[in-house]
Formats: C-alpha cells, structure tokens, sequence
C-alpha cells in the first residue's frame, strides 16, 4: 500500500497546543486573576462560571464539581433511591456514566443503541421499564443529541427522572435548544480532550430545580450548610478557582470552535468515498458538536493501522462495550446487545478539532478513500 502522508508530522485527534496559543494571552491573564487572589476553592471565578454557564445553556443551576465522573454519581446520589432501583441507559458509552450507577448501589438496565446516531435507540425503552425504574440516563455520544422529545415523553409518561450525560456534547441543540435544559439534571465534563476542556479534571451539574440545586451545592462541600455543619454525608468534589477561570475564557470561544468542527464534518462528509466507509449522520433536528468524527467500517483494524502507518492518529471510541468490560461480566446479567456489539467492532474516530487545515483533511481523507483490502 502507497504511503501518502510522508512527513513525520502526525495529523492527531485533538489539538490542544494549538489551541492555547490561540487564547494564551487571555488564560495567563485568568489564571494569574486566581495567583494574585490566592483563593483556590468555592470562589468568584467558580460563582462567575456557573453563572455564565447557565446563561449560556438557558439553565438555572449549575453547579461546578471535580469531573463529569462525580457530576452523575453526584446527581444520582442526590435522589436517595433505594440499593437494586433501577436505571436505564447505555452500554456503548465511556464507563464512567455506568459506574455512577454502581456506585450508588442501583442497577444498570442496559437498551440497545440505533446503529446509524449510536444513541440509545428510544424506542427500546419502554420495553425495559419495570416497577423498580426510577431514572433513565442517555448518553449525547459524540455530540449527537439524543431523540429528547420522545424520551421527555417517556419520563413523563412513567414518572421517571431524566440525568442528560452531556458529557460529549457542550453547544449541542435539539431543535434549537441546547441540549443540558430537558433533563430534571444534566452532566457536563471539563476532561481536557472534551469540546470544553479544563486544564485538568472538571465538572458540572446543571439544574433548574432549586432542592436539587440546593442538595447539589451541599453534596459536593462535605454536605456542610455553613461550617463546620453537616446535614449529610457529602464528598469533597469542587471545580477549582484555577480551572474555572480557564474554562470562563474558553466558554467565549465554544460556539465559534464548536462551528468550526461543524466545517470540518462537512468538509470530510464530502471528501470522504462512502463506498469505503459509513460517514457519521445528523438527524435534521439537531445541532451535532462532534465531539468524535467517528466512521464505521468492517475492516476496522485494518484501516487504523493503514492510517497509523500514515502518520494519523485514531481512537476507538469504545472497543469494549460496558456490559463486556472485566469489571462488569460477572456483575449484571442483561440481554444480548447486538448492534451494541457490532458498533464496538465497527466505530473508528478520525482527526477533529478546530485546528485542522483543510489539507490535513485532504490527506485523512485520501489515505482513507485509498485503503482497500
Ligand atoms: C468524559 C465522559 C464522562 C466522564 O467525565 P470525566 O470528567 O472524565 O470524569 C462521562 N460520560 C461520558 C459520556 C464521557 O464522555
């Protein structure tokens, strides 16, 4: 096979050195802000953000904590459900929107995924609800928002409580609202690689409901109303002054860098020969972040390794779906997953971040238009 790309310089997946000399006059200025103050936890940079934050979504509350991991086990934590109450979500999703389950001691209801979006497939839910149902967590994966309208009529209809893993998909809009606002809670990651990303861990819980924003603030502080008073048994979980600073400066930037992604989507849903391989959709009533340009073909090891071979870097996103993981095997029974499983043999992700120049998108795309087995 002919060697395309020769230079040694790797196309990568994210970019962040690119992207903090964009704005690194404005974050030397953020962070020196907190370096002058000396004040490092439950600050103003913290107050400021959650409040931009929830403008910028059209929420009430947010809600900064330690990372998106602690945003879910936080949010399900806050609804006090009983050990075995079940909750429904995803198995083809980064593991931590299971763990936050586990954690909590209830039980992992598995549905399967549509195969074009890798979203949960709503219709399979209600098939899944039992009388120990209490909430359902979908997954916007890769910055495609879920089918909301039908899953708020779900939750409505069965009483349940609806937690948005918006972990993937800052910006992202389901008929022109974002996605983080249908939810009773919704979790957003500031993990660096994430279109939003802290220098370090981060997190948010976002909420227009005042007791649960209220337990919220509490649960991540030790459960401490004023000090040294605890009315429950909290975490520490805080987003740091430093890292809201950063994020306040990157905030500005995320319409602008999430269009930028777009350009690039449809700059590869072009180049791209659809004989070689399945192009990510977006359903017409979304605005898709693409978080992940993620493709699918049946020759998947095969093309990461020509495209490695290519000095461009791929990701899988995820080999092993949850319910397959060593830590989960022997631990939840569920039912056979099949386009679950054929996803996580199929899916490849793809250089995507705002910084990529339309000749590296040549190149990806003619490396991948050339493969063939
Ligand atoms: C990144 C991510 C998380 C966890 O976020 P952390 O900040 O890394 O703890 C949870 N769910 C999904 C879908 C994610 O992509």
């Amino acid at each position: 096979m002919k060697k395309i790309q020769n230079s040694d310089t790797e196309i990568s997946l994210i970019n962040l050195k690119k992207e903090f000399k964009e704005i690194e006059f404005e974050i030397h200025k953020a962070i020196n802000r907190v370096l002058e103050k000396q004040w490092f936890l439950l600050g103003e940079e913290l107050q400021n953000f959650q409040k931009e934050f929830s403008k910028y979504l059209g929420a009430k509350y947010s809600i900064g904590v330690n990372s998106g991991s602690d945003a879910l086990y936080l949010a399900l934590k806050s609804l006090n459900f009983k050990e075995g109450e079940e909750v429904i979500t995803v198995s083809h999703t980064f593991i931590s929107t299971v763990d936050a389950i586990m954690r909590n001691n209830l039980k992992p209801v598995f549905v399967d995924i549509e195969p074009d979006t890798c979203n949960v497939d709503v219709s399979k839910i209600e098939e899944a609800i039992t009388n120990k149902t209490r909430v359902i967590i979908p997954v916007h994966l890769y910055g495609h928002p879920v089918d909301l309208n039908h899953l708020v009529e779900i939750k409505n209809k069965y009483d349940l409580i609806l937690i948005e893993d918006a972990c993937q998909a800052h910006g992202a809009e389901y008929n022109k609202r974002k996605v983080g606002t249908f939810g009773d809670i919704a979790c957003f990651s500031f993990y660096p690689s994430k279109n939003m990303g802290a220098y370090g861990d981060g997190g948010m819980i976002v909420t227009n409901d005042e007791d649960l924003a209220n337990r919220f603030y509490l649960s991540r502080n030790y459960g401490q109303s004023k000090k040294y008073y605890h009315d429950f048994i909290g975490i520490n979980s805080r987003l740091n002054e430093i890292q809201a600073a950063v994020l306040r400066v990157k905030l500005k930037y995320l319409e602008q860098w999430n269009e930028k992604r777009r350009h690039i989507a449809k700059l590869y849903n072009t180049l791209l020969d659809k004989n070689k391989v399945l192009i990510p959709i977006e359903k017409d009533y979304v605005k898709h972040v693409y978080y992940l340009y993620v493709i699918r073909t049946k020759f998947r090891e095969e093309l990461k390794e020509h495209l490695a071979r290519n000095n461009i870097q791929t990701l899988i996103h995820y080999p092993i779906p949850v319910h397959l993981q060593l830590a989960y095997k022997n631990l939840i029974e569920t039912q056979s997953l099949p386009v679950t499983e054929q996803a996580s043999k199929e899916v490849l992700s793809i250089p995507m971040n705002p910084w990529l120049s339309e000749g590296d998108l040549r190149i990806v795309s003619e490396v991948i238009n050339n493969f063939s087995m």
